[in-house]
């Protein structure tokens, strides 16, 4: 069946949602309208998920919908926000009822999950590709600012890295894997990846700053550095690798997966050394581990990873679009 863009709108996208006091206005207006609670600052993330750059062209519509909100929450989880609401930009070749069906299903089974509103959005024809905007509430003096690292924090990740970066490869056809459950392991961490949305708000009250690691955890923990005109050095023996990519890959591999290719989406952040006993009490409510991998120092002694105490020399990849 073929809808027109305004059938779409109100058979798949205006869906009676929980109510929120602060939404003045959702969709169906020119305009949505949102109060922003007193002493509170709103924290504004957008990222566009195109067809063949950031996800396979077989990508099932509810594993698309997903991501596209998961890596969005992430942003606003390294802010050390609340998520509140979103809104979806989507471009599509043609109006197909059984895609948009699936798709906005699991868009809103994510989003109810992390209690955001769809507030509106834009529905267009042409090649495949998401925006979504979201938005969300924080102190001001909660923020997980790139720039604010200290000489001395200690540089934490949660989680485990480098498992997305395996599952992109197993979809590709670049790594072969017989075990149908490990296999199954790696797709699911590259196309599920769990936004720490709850961690990011914990970490806004004890952390100085934080990212989310989608490019490669050099990369991003680059971002801090450059920001805060700091350096670092990093115990590559401490990353968090699982026990699947211990047992089954070597560790050049394991560790360039973790350190350049990224899309982990966890959290990177720095803590003063006197938070710690604060971190501790506030990791028992979480499931995932949170990490040590070193510590910030002065810029002039630069950006250092050791390796069985041995310094490693290394080049700056990540993700660039234009490279
Ligand atoms: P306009 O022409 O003023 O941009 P639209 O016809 O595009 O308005 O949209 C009508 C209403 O539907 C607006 O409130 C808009 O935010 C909302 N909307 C459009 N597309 C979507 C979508 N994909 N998801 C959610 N809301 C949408
Ligand atoms: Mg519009």
């Amino acid at each position: 069946m073929k809808y027109t863009e305004f059938e779409i709108i109100s058979q798949y996208f205006q869906r009676n949602q929980k109510k929120d006091c602060n939404e003045i206005k959702g969709i169906g207006d020119d305009s949505a309208l949102i109060k922003i609670p007193r002493n509170n600052v709103l924290a504004i993330s957008t990222d566009t998920l195109v067809e063949c750059t950031h996800f396979l062209r077989n990508i099932s519509p509810q594993d698309l919908a997903y991501k596209t909100v998961a890596v969005n929450l992430s942003d606003l989880a390294a802010m050390g926000a609340v998520p509140k609401w979103t809104t979806l930009s989507i471009t599509m070749p043609k109006s197909d009822s059984l895609w948009l069906e699936k798709f906005s299903t699991s868009f809103f089974n994510i989003l109810n999950k992390y209690n955001v509103r769809l507030i509106g959005g834009d529905t267009n024809c042409g090649p495949l590709s998401i925006t979504l905007s979201v938005f969300g509430l924080l102190k001001k003096n909660n923020a997980l600012l790139r720039s604010n690292a200290k000489i001395g924090d200690l540089i934490y990740v949660t989680g485990t890295l480098g498992e997305s970066a395996a599952g992109l490869f197993v979809l590709k056809r670049k790594l072969l894997i017989k075990n149908l459950n490990i296999r199954n392991y790696l797709i699911k961490k590259h196309l599920n990846p769990i936004p720490r949305v709850l961690e990011g708000i914990a970490l806004g009250k004890i952390a100085n700053s934080a990212i989310d690691i989608s490019d490669g955890l050099i990369s991003d923990l680059g971002h801090i550095l450059n920001n805060s005109q700091c350096g670092a050095n990093i115990n590559l023996n401490k990353i968090p690798i699982s026990k699947i990519l211990t047992n089954y890959f070597k560790s050049k591999h394991y560790l360039d997966w973790a350190l350049n290719i990224g899309e982990d989406y966890e959290l990177c952040f720095t803590i003063s050394k006197k938070n710690i006993k604060k971190l501790n009490l506030m990791k028992k409510n979480f499931l995932i581990n949170f990490t040590c991998i070193g510590h910030v120092t002065p810029i002039e002694q630069g950006f250092n990873l050791f390796y069985n105490k041995k310094k490693i020399i290394f080049k700056k990849k990540g993700f660039n679009h234009f490279n």
